[in-house]
């Protein structure tokens, strides 16, 4: 292997204390403590485990968390009206809907009922709409978190090829408007790249990847992208969290591509812990935009 690991696992631990410490100051101003509601719907085991990591995460950072969890025969109203509840709890400065909702719940709906101030995730249409002009409000979780895992890499964005395979709502979309916007949180050196963003349609993916300085990986396919998509010396980010009857694999086919990129993120440490350490950002963020 010549790849150097990039360790979301560190990185995110040294966040999560900065945002503990910051959380902390922010009581001791305003006596308030920052408060993350989670809603799961039904008992999905993967989802009961990201809630409680998010848990864990939020007590290590000096956030409250509370979990309130309807069965999986809920109705669409019955998300809906939780999630209006907590919109009016003075309390509660970040609400997240743990996706994804059994098939009757009109996901949506609940997403869109969501108060755009409480709206930690960032899929509120009015938040993305902030995000696409340029001007955001809360940034989604996982891509400001691969933003980070690259600041904290000293790896700059700006001029370079980006190619993001993958264009879903939640992580591929808000990816590329991100990377392609002139400025970031962090920097414009962390913006302004040139940025492909392939999917399944896509005539000729390797073309594109193999073009990339930086490569991100966000497909939900075990193992997909090989060293044979991979331009030497290139940044891997590693999206993707399959199970597999070998366990937890990313969408990258770790092995081969580590002998041909510079840098590359493990599945799991990788990206994953970056995600939950945004969403604890958000949650103070919305505590402040709500003083
Ligand atoms: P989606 O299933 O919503 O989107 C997958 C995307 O991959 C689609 O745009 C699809 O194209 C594209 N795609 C599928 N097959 C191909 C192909 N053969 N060639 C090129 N593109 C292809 O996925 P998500 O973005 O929600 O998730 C992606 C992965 O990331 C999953 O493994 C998920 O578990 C993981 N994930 C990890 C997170 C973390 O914190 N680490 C957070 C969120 C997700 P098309 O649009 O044409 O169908």
């Amino acid at each position: 292997m010549t790849a150097q690991i990039i360790d979301g696992k560190t990185i995110s631990k040294k966040i999560q204390a900065e945002i503990g410490t910051a959380a902390g100051q922010f009581f001791d101003a305003t006596g308030v403590k920052p408060k993350l509601a989670a809603v799961l719907v039904g008992d999905d085991p993967a989802s009961q485990v990201y809630v409680r990591n998010k848990e864990r995460a939020c007590e290590r950072a000096n956030i409250e968390s509370e979990l309130f969890r309807l069965p999986s025969s809920a109705t669409t109203d019955e998300v809906v009206g939780l999630v209006q509840k907590l919109n009016e709890d003075s309390q509660v400065h970040g609400i997240l809907v743990q996706l994804p909702l059994p098939d009757q719940v009109d996901a949506l709906q609940v997403l869109d009922t969501v108060d755009p101030k409480k709206d930690v995730d960032a899929f509120h249409p009015e938040n993305v709409g902030l995000l696409s002009q340029g001007r955001p409000r809360f940034l989604p979780c996982t891509p400001f978190g691969i933003i980070h895992l690259l600041a904290n890499s000293g790896i700059e964005t700006s001029g370079k090829n980006v190619c993001i395979v993958g264009r879903s709502d939640i992580v591929g979309k808000p990816m590329a408007l991100m990377l392609a916007q002139r400025d970031s949180e962090l920097g414009s050196q962390y913006a302004n790249a040139t940025v492909s963003l392939c999917h399944s349609r896509t005539k000729d993916l390797v073309a594109y990847t193999k073009m990339a300085d930086i490569l991100i990986a966000a497909i939900g396919k075990p193992e997909f992208i090989k060293a044979e998509h991979i331009k030497p010396g290139a940044v891997v980010i590693d999206v993707g969290i399959n199970r597999t009857d070998d366990g937890l694999v990313g969408d990258v086919d770790f092995d081969s591509a580590a002998e041909v990129a510079s840098r590359i993120t493990p599945v799991p440490g990788g990206v994953g812990p970056m995600t939950v350490t945004i969403l604890l950002d958000n949650t103070l963020k919305a505590a402040r935009l709500q003083q």
